[in-house]
């Protein structure tokens, strides 16, 4: 058993394991970022890669929502 054990371990290097995190792109600076912990339970709502370009999302959606407004419905 442990012998088996080790060898499967061995064959798996070690680089793919941080490749396997999920990636995705920021928004604002697309640059590629990785999962982190901390975004565990809202990964999926997460599209940018700090506090900062977060911040900048926000202010380009308020203004790309003023836009919108400006044409009838
Ligand atoms: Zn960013």
């Amino acid at each position: 058993m442990f012998l088996i054990d080790s060898t499967v371990r061995g064959s798996v290097p070690k680089t793919r394991l941080k490749s396997n995190f999920p990636q995705k792109v920021c928004l604002i600076c697309e640059r590629p970022f990785v999962w982190r912990k901390k975004w565990k339970r809202v990964w999926q709502t997460i599209e940018t890669c700090s506090e900062r370009c977060r911040g900048e999302a926000r202010r380009r959606r308020r203004s790309s929502r003023a836009i919108v407004s400006v044409y009838p419905r």
